[in-house]
C-alpha cells in the first residue's frame, strides 16, 4: 500500500519519536507535507487520492498515536473511500456502525 506522507515528503520536524505515533498519511488538506500535531480540522487523511478532513476524536484515538496501524486506512487503504463517519461531524461511535 501506498505510504504517501513518508515516501513522498522530506524528513520531517517533528522528532522520531513523534513519528513512531503519528500516522504517515497524517496531513494537511493542501499540504500533506505538514500537519498540525495536536488534533484539528486542518488535518486530513490521504491514504486516497482525494484527501478529507477526519473528526479529532479520530485523530486523537488514531491518526495521532500508535493505534494508527489499527485504522483500516492504514491497513489496507481506503478501498471504497474513507467512512463519512470519519469525517467532521461525525461521532467516533458512528464508525463501527454498519
Ligand atoms: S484515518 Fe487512518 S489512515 Fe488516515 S491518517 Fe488517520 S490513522 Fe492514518
Amino acid at each position: 500500500m501506498e505510504h504517501k506522507r513518508s515516501e513522498d515528503c522530506p524528513p520531517e520536524k517533528e522528532s522520531m519519536e513523534q513519528n513512531l505515533f503519528i500516522c504517515p498519511h497524517l496531513g494537511l488538506i493542501k499540504e500533506p507535507c505538514e500537519r498540525d500535531s495536536n488534533p484539528s480540522d486542518a488535518n486530513a487523511c490521504h491514504a486516497q487520492k482525494s484527501p478529507a478532513r477526519i473528526i479529532q476524536s479520530y485523530q486523537l484515538e488514531f491518526c495521532l498515536t500508535n493505534a494508527h496501524t489499527d485504522c483500516p486506512g492504514y491497513i489496507s487503504g481506503w478501498i471504497d473511500g474513507i467512512p463519512k463517519s470519519l469525517t467532521r461531524s461525525s461521532t467516533l461511535k458512528d464508525l463501527f456502525k454498519k
